[in-house]
Formats: C-alpha cells, sequence, structure tokens
C-alpha cells in the first residue's frame, strides 16, 4: 500500500530525471532512440488493461444501476457537461488565440508536412457504428463507444434478471476487482516508462525547436491553465473536492497523459482515481470511458487556437463548430487532434500553413491537451456522480 501512495512522488521523480537525461543527450551524444523502447512497453503495458478494466467495471457497473431512468439521467448530465465545457474550451482558446494572437509574425513553411485527403464519415454512419455487429470483435479491436454500448446492455440486462443475474454479476464483479489489481501491477513500472517517455521527447524536442514557436505554445498552455480554474475547479468544488484534493488525487493519471500523450494510456488510471476520489463505480465506469472517447477538451482548445490563427474573425462561429468536432473525433492516441485538425482543414478548404507551424511543436502542446482531455473526463466523473447522489442499488 505503501509502494501504491508513493506512486506519484516517483513519477515525478522519474520525470524529472527524464527531462534532464534527454536535455544532456546531445551534449553526451547520447542516442535519444535508446529511451523509446522504456517509454513504448509502458504505453503498450497501460494500454492493455483498458478493454478488460473498461468492460468488467462497465458491466458491474452498469448492473449496479436500480432502474433504466436513471441510466438515462446519468448518460445526459454526462453528454451535457461535455458539451458545456468542450464550448468554454473552445470559447477559452479562441479568446486567447483573437487576444494574443500566437501566430502573428511567425513564417509559415510547409516544409514537412504530409497531407491525405481524407473525408470525415458521414454522421449516420457514426452514429449506426456505435452499435457492434460482432462484440468481440469490439472489445478485440478496443472499439470503445462498441464495447461501452455492449457492456451497458449486458450489465443491464444482468441487473433484470435480478438473483438469476447474480452469479454473473458476482463474476464480473470480481473481475474487475482483479483487473484493478493487474492496473496496480503495471502502474509499478510507471516511474521507468515515464522517464523514458520524457528523456525521449526533450532529446527529440529540445529548446532550439521550442523557442521560435514559444508564444504558440505559451498561449496554449495558459488556455489550459484557464480551462481548468475557470472550468474543472469550480465543477471539482461542487462536488465537494477542494482544488489541492482533486489534482493531488489525479496526479497520476495527469503524469501518464502527460508523459504518453495518450488519454488512452491515462484511462485506467484515470477510472481508478476518481472513484477514489468518490466517484460512483456506476457513473465513473460509463462517463470515463466514454469521455475518452469523445470528451476531448485539449483538443478544443488546440483547435480553436490554430482555426484561430488561419480563420477572420466573422468566421469563428464556423471555428466553434469545426473545434468541437474535431475535440469528439479525436482518438486518445499521440498527434490526433492534429491529425484531425488537417482533415478539417482540407475538407473546407483553409490553407495548411497554420498546421506545418504547429507540427514542429505538436509533442509539446500534445502534452497539455492531453492532461486537459484526462482531467475534463475527471470532473465530469466526480460532478456527475455528485448530481447523483452515488445511488447504486446492488452491493
Ligand atoms: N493526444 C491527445 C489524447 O490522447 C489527443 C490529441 O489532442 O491529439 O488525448
Amino acid at each position: 500500500m505503501s509502494t501504491r501512495s508513493g506512486l506519484p512522488v516517483q513519477m515525478g521523480i522519474g520525470m524529472v530525471l527524464g527531462i534532464v537525461v534527454g536535455a544532456m543527450a546531445p551534449t553526451f551524444n547520447l542516442d535519444a532512440g535508446w529511451f523509446k523502447p522504456l517509454g513504448d512497453l509502458f504505453i503498450t503495458l497501460v494500454r492493455m488493461v483498458v478493454v478488460p478494466l473498461v468492460f468488467t467495471t462497465l458491466v458491474a457497473g452498469a448492473a449496479s444501476v436500480c432502474d433504466v431512468k436513471e441510466l438515462g439521467r446519468v448518460a445526459s448530465k454526462t453528454i451535457l457537461y461535455y458539451l458545456l465545457t468542450t464550448t468554454a474550451a473552445v470559447i477559452i482558446g479562441l479568446v486567447l488565440a483573437n487576444l494574443l494572437r500566437p501566430g502573428l509574425g511567425l513564417t509559415l513553411s510547409m516544409e514537412n508536412l504530409q497531407v491525405r485527403d481524407v473525408s470525415a464519415p458521414p454522421l449516420i454512419k457514426v452514429l449506426m457504428d456505435i452499435v457492434p455487429l460482432n462484440p468481440i470483435d469490439a472489445l478485440a479491436k478496443g472499439n470503445m463507444l462498441q464495447v461501452i454500448f455492449f457492456a451497458m446492455l449486458f450489465g443491464f440486462a444482468l441487473s433484470m434478471l435480478g438473483d438469476r443475474g447474480r452469479p454473473a454479476f458476482v463474476f464480473f464483479d470480481s473481475c474487475a476487482e482483479v483487473m484493478i489489481k493487474v492496473t496496480g501491477i503495471v502502474m509499478h513500472y510507471a516511474p521507468i516508462g515515464v522517464f523514458g517517455l520524457m528523456a525521449f521527447t526533450v532529446a527529440n524536442h529540445g529548446l532550439s525547436v521550442l523557442l521560435p514557436l514559444i508564444k504558440l505554445v505559451g498561449v496554449m498552455y495558459l488556455a489550459c491553465i484557464l480551462q481548468i480554474m475557470l472550468v474543472y475547479l469550480p465543477c471539482a468544488r461542487m462536488s465537494g473536492l477542494t482544488p489541492p484534493v482533486f489534482l493531488k488525487g489525479l496526479s497520476e493519471p495527469l503524469m501518464i497523459a502527460f508523459s504518453t500523450c495518450s488519454s488512452a494510456a491515462a484511462l485506467s488510471s484515470n477510472l481508478l482515481s476518481v472513484q477514489k476520489l468518490g466517484a460512483s463505480r456506476s457513473v465513473s465506469s460509463f462517463s470515463i470511458p466514454l469521455g475518452n472517447t469523445i470528451n476531448m477538451d485539449g483538443a478544443a482548445i488546440f483547435a480553436a487556437e490554430v482555426y484561430g490563427i488561419s480563420m477572420p474573425v466573422d468566421k469563428q462561429l464556423t471555428v466553434i463548430l469545426l473545434a468541437v468536432l474535431a475535440s469528439i473525433g479525436s482518438m486518445g492516441v499521440p498527434g490526433a487532434a492534429l491529425i484531425m485538425i488537417t482533415m478539417v482543414f482540407t475538407q473546407v478548404g483553409i490553407p495548411l500553413e497554420a498546421i506545418a507551424l504547429v507540427a514542429g511543436v505538436d509533442r509539446v502542446m500534445d502534452m497539455a491537451r492531453t492532461s486537459i482531455n484526462v482531467l475534463g473526463d475527471a470532473a465530469g466523473a466526480v460532478l456527475v456522480s455528485r448530481l447523483e447522489n452515488n445511488g447504486e442499488c446492488r452491493e
């Protein structure tokens, strides 16, 4: 137990050491590639636990819900929270982009840019795809929306069966416990993984890459801080959590997000952390994986900033819509928002210079947006749990 509570500290040490070693790598002729396997192994380990953990906790969570109305309430409050907070994120991103003009004075270049003309699938197809043809295939491919859909249906059917569903409930509940344990074991590797990731990133994206675009990056970080202070911390307060308790409770998933740039990698840790902060299992096992897929406030801020650079003010209503869509469409993997933005730019015929501009520093911006993506889901889980009064009817 003591090692587990010391884990965030160990991860913090790993992070600082990684930054120091990464910064010294060029001086000592160390190849950045040496650190990569350490980080890659960590990402694989944490992603390995996601599907079984989400499936079992969601089945057990949905089975604990008293009635279908409660499920509907949780779903609508969660989705409303996602829409409102994402809109707030876009507005913050846009206001800062307009006020501080982070792109001004930069030489635009198209270097290193490979753009493919991809078209987004129609909305009806996106909605139809939530229902899996084969649930096992959905699990195998890690298609999160399909996994959520099937697990909720399964858990709910289980609860409708009453006593006859009891053995299956006990089984899934116990499997969920096992997966929580597995996650705990895997997390022991986190300090080394975080070290490897930070060393690799810093060695690859030294200050020389960062300095010319420091304003762009600074505005992104400022927008993220505002989003935390104006949106998430008040939500946490409404859930009865003070800012230090809320942020400390989430230090583990935040460090994973920051170092891996993948909110999918931080999912399991986020799920367990919000439960420790008091979020109910039925709410969090639904809202965290769903938010991981569709609620990307960091991506929305980023999209607003980048669109804000390249679009005149009178067109910025479109920006809001595009940024929200970009955030919903992005996946929880590194660089996803950049790819998404490229896609939208190509479609609406905006010149791609702004993308080339940010591509060089995307990793550093991704660190902030992934952390925000994760924090946004966590604030939603504690808030909706609070609004639902943690009502679960099965033990
Ligand atoms: N890397 C982000 C995440 O995993 C997605 C993005 O904003 O590019 O949440």
